[in-house]
C-alpha cells in the first residue's frame, strides 16, 4: 500500500524522468479513473501540456498526492489508493492493469497502472484543490511545524485511539497503517492508547518518531530508475525493515516476546505488549 514513503520513491524517480517532456497523447483505458473534471475534458486539456511548468520540479508532493504544475497554475494530480502504481516506461515493457496512458514526447509512456483500480487522478485549475480534497491536508510529516505542542493541541483532549489520530490526514498528512504500526512501536506507544492519555513526554517521542520513521523507511526504499520500472514501480525494498506491520506473531525485535494484532476502528493493527504501553 503506497503510503509516503513509497510516493516519495515514486516522486524522486519520476523527477528524474519528466523534465522537459510534453504531453503528445492521453489514452484512459479505464474513464472512472479520472475524478475530476470529465473524461473528456481531462484528455483534451493534457494534449502538449509539458512537465517541470513554471520553473517547477516536475512532481511534487502533498500528503500521499502526487502533484504535477502545468501551464497556467493548472496540475495534474494523482492518488494511488491502495495498489496505484506509477511508471515511465518504454512502449517495449508490456502495461499491466493499465489505467492511464500518457504518450510523452520522447517516445516513453507515463502510466498509472493500478490491480484495484481505487487510484484517482484530478486536473485542477489553480482555485480547484477542494475538488481533491488538498485543502483539507495537515501538516506534512517533515515540516518543522510537526511538534509535540502541535500534537497535542489537535489531539490531547481527545479520546479517539493514537492510531487513528495518525491516520488523520487533516492534521498530519501521508501515514497510512503501515508506517502508522512503525511509528507506535518505535515511540513505545500502544496503539489502542486513547489520544487523552499520553503524557508530555509521549507527545515529544511520538513527535520526534513521526519524520524520523519517515526519513527511514523512505531511505530503506531506494532503487534505481532501472529497477523501479522493471519492478512496475510496485518493489518497496524496505519491507524486509518493517518491526512489527505485517509480522504478527513473530518475535518482537527489540524483547522478542510475539508480536500481537489487534484491530482498531476496522483497521489492523501489530503491537508489542511489552515495548509499548
Ligand atoms: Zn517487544
Amino acid at each position: 500500500m503506497p503510503e509516503l514513503p513509497e510516493v516519495e520513491t515514486a516522486r524522486h524517480i519520476l523527477n528524474l524522468q519528466l523534465g522537459h517532456r510534453t504531453i503528445e497523447s492521453v489514452r484512459l483505458e479505464d474513464p472512472r479513473v479520472v475524478a475530476y473534471p470529465s473524461s473528456e475534458r481531462f484528455s483534451q486539456a493534457l494534449i502538449h501540456c509539458p512537465f517541470g511548468a513554471r520553473g517547477a520540479e516536475p512532481v511534487s508532493r502533498r500528503g500521499k498526492f502526487l502533484l504535477f504544475p502545468l501551464p497556467g497554475d493548472r496540475q495534474l494530480v494523482i492518488h494511488l489508493r491502495m495498489t496505484g502504481r506509477i511508471l515511465v516506461a518504454p512502449p517495449s515493457l508490456s502495461p499491466r492493469y493499465l489505467r492511464l496512458l500518457l504518450t510523452l514526447s520522447d517516445g516513453n509512456e507515463l502510466r498509472l497502472e493500478d490491480p484495484r483500480r481505487l487510484g484517482r487522478v484530478w486536473l485542477l485549475e489553480a482555485d480547484e484543490e477542494c475538488a481533491a480534497g488538498l485543502n483539507r491536508l495537515g501538516t506534512e510529516p517533515w515540516d518543522p511545524a510537526l511538534s509535540a505542542d502541535y500534537l497535542q493541541t489537535c489531539w490531547k483532549k481527545h479520546k479517539k485511539k493514537i492510531k487513528l489520530c495518525l491516520l488523520d490526514q487533516t492534521v498530519v498528512c501521508g501515514i497510512g497503517n503501515i508506517y502508522s504500526d512503525e511509528i507506535l512501536f518505535a515511540a513505545g506507544i500502544r496503539p489502542d492508547r486513547p489520544a487523552d492519555t499520553l503524557s508530555d513526554t509521549e507527545w515529544q517521542t511520538l513527535a520526534a518518531a513521526i519524520p524520523r520513521e519517515l526519513t527511514y523507511f523512505t531511505e530503506k526504499n531506494a532503487i534505481s530508475p532501472q529497477d523501479y520500472v522493471l519492478g512496475h514501480g510496485h518493489e518497496y525494498r524496505n519491507t524486509p525493515f518493517l518491526r512489527v506491520y505485517g509480522r504478527d506473531r513473530q518475535p518482537c525485535a527489540r524483547c522478542g516476546r510475539p508480536l500481537i494484532k489487534t484491530r482498531i476502528g476496522g483497521r489492523s493493527s501489530v503491537y508489542c505488549e511489552t515495548c509499548q504501553r
